[in-house]
């Protein structure tokens, strides 16, 4: 009788964390410490031999023509609208239901934010909503796969065609994900993800990428990512400080021959969290469209009580996140757009009922029953 085991099998589980790297990084581990130990003694530090690989290796896996690592998820999107030339007197048309990093590109490359509403079931920009603020300053739409699901990609590149729009998609919670067969990140001019380490495909640290479907702009993005050079002190461009660290490269190449296992993995234990929550009347559970391919990136559940549940969950030790508490548009720091309470009753509605419940690479069937036991517990 083998009672390690056992002991393993049996231990009770008294909580569980929102995100462990750990099971996805531990195997890698004697790995990473010769791609280290090579970069090191290479020398070769900065857009080196790794970036220029893993910028094609990324862009074989997209089936896309090119790519140019950056440093940061942020940075992609603002180096994609400012080589697509959207600047002062542009519009942008984004979603209100995400993180800060698509409003602050658009601001920053001098352009206007300007949001429309998202759908319940989906979380992700409204092509319906797209349609009703497209204007004569409308130079681009930027939709964010969010939470790693595709967004209506056939609907949005319609509109783009229509209107003649650009389309910049935000990748950095799909890397991987697919839409009607055909990856996320290929569908717009230009696309951006971020390497953030807790990203599907994440580093050791800050890293991003633009993903280029239009090599017309790949000279400009490589310019714009080192001060707008050309070569050695000729600036063609005002442009950025944005490099894509050699370490973070070589780290994210053998990561990038796993990308399908593990999100193999999250699919996995979605599937498993829809299973044991179907039964609970007060949840609502993600769905994904038939022909989209979710990446789970977080598995994000509609709840009622919400508020309550996190306590109760935290009490539990289990690690929730609320996914947003705020929609965009009511934030201090974007006020001058001049938006107010009610715009944007969906997304508002979704900032008061979601919650993401753990979700990671190896997590267990044990763990989610745990989860979805304490879910079902605490409504009756
Ligand atoms: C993480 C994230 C970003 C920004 O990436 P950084 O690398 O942190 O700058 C952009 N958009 C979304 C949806 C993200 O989740």
């Amino acid at each position: 009788m083998n009672y390690a085991f056992m002991a393993v099998a049996f231990m009770k589980i008294t909580g569980v964390p929102r995100v462990d790297l750990s099971i996805q990084e531990k195997p890698l581990r004697e790995k990473m410490i010769s791609v280290f130990t090579e970069v090191i003694d290479s020398g070769d530090l900065i857009l080196g031999k790794n970036v220029t690989a893993f910028e094609k290796e990324a862009a074989e896996y997209l089936g896309i023509p090119n790519a140019v690592g950056v440093a940061n998820g942020t940075d992609a999107i603002k180096l994609a609208l400012a080589a697509l030339g959207i600047g002062k007197g542009d519009e942008v048309i984004t979603t209100p239901f995400t993180m800060a990093a698509n409003v602050e590109a658009i601001f920053h490359v001098g352009a206007k934010p300007v949001f429309a509403d998202v759908n319940y079931e989906t979380f992700n920009i409204s092509p319906e909503k797209i349609r009703e603020k497209i204007t004569k300053k409308t130079k681009a739409i930027l939709p964010v796969h969010l939470f790693g699901l595709p967004a209506d990609m056939e609907k949005i590149i319609s509109l783009a065609k229509d209107a003649d729009l650009f389309v910049v998609e935000d990748c950095a919670q799909a890397f991987g994900s697919e839409y009607k067969e055909k990856k996320c990140g290929s569908f717009g001019e230009l696309s951006a993800t971020s390497f953030y380490p807790t990203k599907n495909l994440g580093g050791y640290g800050d890293g991003g990428m633009v993903f280029v479907n239009k090599p017309e702009y790949l000279d400009k993005l490589r310019h714009l990512r080192v001060h707008g050079q050309v070569k050695k002190y000729d600036y063609k461009y005002i442009g950025w400080n944005s490099r894509l660290d050699e370490i973070q490269a070589a780290i994210l190449r053998p990561k990038l021959r796993l990308i399908d296992s593990w999100n193999d993995s999250r699919a996995k234990a979605a599937a498993i969290y829809t299973k044991e929550l179907s039964g609970i009347m007060q949840v609502k559970i993600p769905e994904a469209p038939a022909h989209s391919k979710h990446v789970f990136h977080l598995y994000t559940i509609k709840a009622e009580k919400r508020d309550e549940l996190e306590k109760y969950l935290f009490k539990n030790n289990i690690g929730t996140t609320i996914n947003f508490p705020a929609p965009l548009h009511l934030q201090k720091g974007y006020s001058s757009l001049g938006y107010a309470q009610g715009d944007f009753p969906v997304a508002e509605k979704l900032c008061a009922e979601s919650i993401s419940l753990p979700m990671f690479v190896g997590i267990t069937k044990e763990q989610i029953s745990y989860v979805a036991e304490k879910i079902s517990s605490f409504y009756n």
